[in-house]
């Protein structure tokens, strides 16, 4: 089939108790590892780009690898999103060139500003056949060119969210209810420690995710900055001349019941980022004189697969949903 929007697969994830996961691409072997593992898992799939990772790997070249992976999974429905769109220029730009859902992020302006942003990327969008993401609350972290400091981030306000979604007309609402971008979502001083020295953080504002949902019934939510940092891949990259102390994210279990609640987008990078790296650094500990990138490439795109097939069963519940 080809690319295909996220209406559809929001509306099975919502009725079904599930999340679609959105992955973060940027070269050809990140690519074949999440969509390996999501036509094994006969799972639905959004593949989302930044607008750092079409500075950094051409929009053309991100687009072309996305449609072979559509070539190569004819069974299962996978969508192309922008992620974090600053302006409307860039969403204009990736609706023009195949993107099939675009997220405006105009979280930062004030709220009638953002309602005008969004509206206006709506109103293009729709126009073109292509689907809206947009953001209420702010997250802390650093993703990219986003960086927002803890005292600046703000959880979604609940009372905003009738207004915001029938002024704009978005499609689904990305909230802000604890999670963080990158490996490092917590300080030490936010977190508890557990008896392995892991530091534990605060967990996420179901309260704030409820009421949301009770105020939008039927209405999609979207959690970013959703990585679980697992400790095996830290604990990889600290033995092979790495220095990751203290990263952290999200406990797979708590995103495993949002996922069950109205959440039917979970957007997961770092995971992936730390499976690469630990993979590679590894290989060249174990390898010092191989110089082939296919070489190391091969169990990085490995571990990109596992890892992903991981968070299809075990942590979005979409495996079989395809
Ligand atoms: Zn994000």
């Amino acid at each position: 089939m080809p690319l295909t929007t996220t209406t559809e697969m929001f509306k099975k994830a919502y009725d079904g108790g599930y999340a679609v996961g959105a992955f973060n691409v940027n070269n050809m072997e990140i690519v074949q590892g999440i969509t390996e593992a999501a036509r094994e898992q006969h799972a639905p799939l959004i593949l989302q780009v930044s607008k750092g990772a079409r500075a950094y790997a051409n929009h053309t070249y991100l687009v072309k690898l996305v449609e072979a992976a559509v070539i190569e999974c004819p069974d299962i429905p996978i969508a192309l999103h922008l992620d974090h769109g600053p302006d409307f220029e860039t969403c204009k730009s990736c609706i023009d060139g195949g993107f099939t859902s675009v997220m405006i992020d105009a979280s930062s302006k004030p709220f009638a500003e953002n309602i005008a942003i969004t509206r206006k990327v709506v109103e293009y969008a729709h126009d073109h056949g292509v689907v809206v993401e947009a953001e209420l609350g702010s997250l802390a972290g650093v993703e990219d060119e986003v960086n927002v400091s803890a005292e600046d981030s703000s959880y979604t306000r609940p009372e905003e969210v009738e207004e915001f979604v029938q002024k704009t007309g978005c499609d689904s609402l990305a909230i802000a209810i604890g999670t963080s971008h990158g490996a490092y979502k917590f300080t030490a001083a936010q977190c508890t420690r557990n008896e392995q020295g892991i530091l534990v953080p605060p967990p996420l504002r179901f309260d704030i995710l409820e009421e949301v949902s009770r105020r939008l019934p039927g209405f999609p939510i979207v959690l970013h900055g959703s990585s679980s940092v697992p400790q095996e891949f830290v604990k990889m990259i600290n033995e092979n001349g790495g220095k990751m102390p203290d990263a952290v994210g999200i406990p797979e279990e708590q995103l495993r019941k949002a996922a069950t609640l109205s959440v039917c987008k979970i957007n997961i990078d770092s995971d992936l980022r730390l499976a690469m790296t630990g993979s590679i650094r590894k290989y060249f500990a174990e390898h010092p004189d191989h110089f082939d990138p296919r070489q190391y490439l091969t169990p990085a795109r490995a571990n990109i697969k596992a890892i992903v097939t991981h968070k299809l069963i075990d942590v979005l519940g979409c495996a079989g949903k395809a």
